[in-house]
């Protein structure tokens, strides 16, 4: 993947790729641990500069939902959406229910050529919704 975006392969890029594509929506924190069980000597700021260079990439998605760190993603490029629970934080994905940008359509474009439309659904997650019913 690395090679497919032109991005010079090291090991704490791999290392970075692998924690993403195992870890949905983590955030940096637990991206840093997660790489640290394979490179354990791995610098905070290495870390950061590979999140950096993939997401410039293309290969890994930054998402920030309001009242969110950020959060990293592999599924990249095709504009699927996100489901946040309002409680306890956490993320799912909600696939395009158009399939490509920009899915919802301005009521009044401004005259601007519109590519994208950014959806966060907010709600509570089942675990959350049981807990508040009991
Ligand atoms: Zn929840
Ligand atoms: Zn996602």
């Amino acid at each position: 993947m690395l090679r497919g975006a032109a991005l010079r392969v090291t090991r704490p890029r791999v290392a970075v790729l692998n924690a993403v594509h195992a870890h949905p929506h983590a955030d940096t924190d637990s991206i840093i641990g997660a790489v640290r069980r394979e490179l354990p000597k791995v610098s905070h700021q290495a870390v950061y500069n590979s999140l950096h260079a993939l997401t410039a990439a293309g290969l890994v998605r930054r998402i920030q939902p309001a009242g969110s760190v950020a959060r990293y993603e592999s599924r990249a490029g095709d504009n699927h959406h996100h489901v946040v629970c309002r409680s306890c934080g956490l993320v799912a994905d909600v696939d395009c229910a158009v399939g490509e940008a920009p899915c919802l359509t301005a009521s009044d474009d401004n005259g601007f050529s519109i590519d994208e439309a950014e959806v966060v659904y907010w709600g509570q997650c089942p675990a959350c919704s049981t807990a508040d019913n009991s």
